[in-house]
């Protein structure tokens, strides 16, 4: 049975868990403010453990919370890892840096989108050249923002993306709403035309506690896509190539490339681990990244909660009752209440990082 007290139900919670936690495993702790406030009136933060041989080569960089909401799956298994003496005893050669709610904003406040309205794992693209194109996302705009979201508009916009669905497939309908665009603000899975204040975060903290070492494994961690419960690494990984080699080596299983067009991600542009891959291009550092995907409810089910919730900051009103069911909707797709849930994915997240530390420290 999964210690309950690993997981969280709100970002005040999860914070202050992994602090201590911290703190337990003697971890050094570091935070980096946001410079804005969550629900309750606190400025929210984001904090980095750091434990382990500080001249160690190779690195283990966990990252939670790049979607806000989903910060809660990452939280709790970094938490139960301190907390449970995972990390007593790091191969020599091996540093554990731990990113608590990189997008704090978005943890506090319930959404998957920065205080920017931005997608941070589309905002990592090289903002001087010109931004990517997504031809069907404009199609699709309209119905996810009318004026009011109540049982008429909530039923015409499905009606409509199940028409969308039916004309190309379901996979097509996820691709041009989830693949990332950059042309609406207001819309959702927007990729920003600036680094967002996290974007500049997440690279301030990679230059003060990664540094130049040979190796770095980064694992993004997500949920929403995939079974219940079952927790995919997506990245380049196939055999054939040295990344891909590697990680099937350290990994084995449960490896997908969305690329190919198989995985339960849609190809994705501007993501995190192409923003830490360009920081340390042309440089001696080696690089192995993976996204952790953790499955919740079938896609259909996660991309309402999430248009609403666009809808809400852009037309609605947050604290309203409408505001706190949608809240309610949107944190259950992406975090699952459920004691079994977050067993399944504390024994495979404890499984993935235990790998992690293996495969590193055999290098
Ligand atoms: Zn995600």
């Amino acid at each position: 049975m999964v210690d309950n007290n690993y997981f969280s139900s709100n970002y005040t919670e999860a914070r202050k868990r992994f602090r201590a936690a911290t703190e337990h495993a003697g971890g050094c702790i570091h935070t980096y403010a946001a410079g804005c406030k969550g629900p309750d009136g606190d400025p929210v933060t984001t904090d980095v453990a750091v434990i382990g041989n500080p001249d160690a080569p190779n690195i283990l960089l966990c990252n939670s919370a790049t979607h806000g909401v989903e910060g809660f799956c990452g939280s709790g298994i970094f938490t139960g890892i301190l907390q449970n003496g995972e990390t007593d005893n790091l191969p020599p050669n091996v540093k554990l840096v731990l990113i608590h709610a990189l997008n704090c904003y978005g943890f506090a406040w319930l959404r998957r989108v920065t205080e920017e309205n931005v997608d941070l794992n589309r905002n990592f693209v090289d903002h001087k050249k010109s931004h990517p194109k997504n031809t069907e996302y404009p199609k699709l705009h309209p119905i996810l923002l009318p004026d009011l979201w109540n049982e008429k508009t909530i039923a015409k916009c499905r009606r409509r993306l199940e028409a969308y669905a039916s004309k190309t497939s379901l996979y097509k309908l996820q691709s041009a709403l989830t693949g990332g665009q950059y042309d609406y603000p207001d819309g959702i899975f927007y990729g920003g035309r600036e680094p967002t204040k996290a974007h500049r975060r997440f690279l301030q903290i990679v230059d003060d506690h990664v540094g130049s070492p040979q190796h770095i494994l980064f694992l993004d961690w997500h949920t929403g896509l995939g079974e219940y419960g079952n927790g995919q690494l997506l990245g380049m990984t196939r055999p054939g190539s040295p990344h891909g080699d590697r990680v099937y080596k350290w990994f084995g299983h449960g490896l997908e490339t969305p690329a190919e067009g198989q995985a339960v991600s849609a190809p994705l542009t501007g993501t995190i681990g192409s923003g830490l891959r360009r920081r340390y291009a042309n440089t001696d550092t080696e690089i192995t990244s993976l996204t952790v995907e953790f499955g919740t409810y079938p896609v259909r089910e996660v991309l309402m909660p999430l248009i609403a919730d666009n809808w809400l900051h852009v037309n609605g009103k947050p604290n309203s009752a409408l505001g706190r069911e949608i809240k309610a909707q949107i944190k259950k797709a992406l975090y699952p209440d459920e004691e079994d849930w977050k067993e399944l994915v504390w024994v495979r997240g404890r499984q993935i990082i235990r790998r992690g530390i293996t495969g590193l420290g055999n290098l």
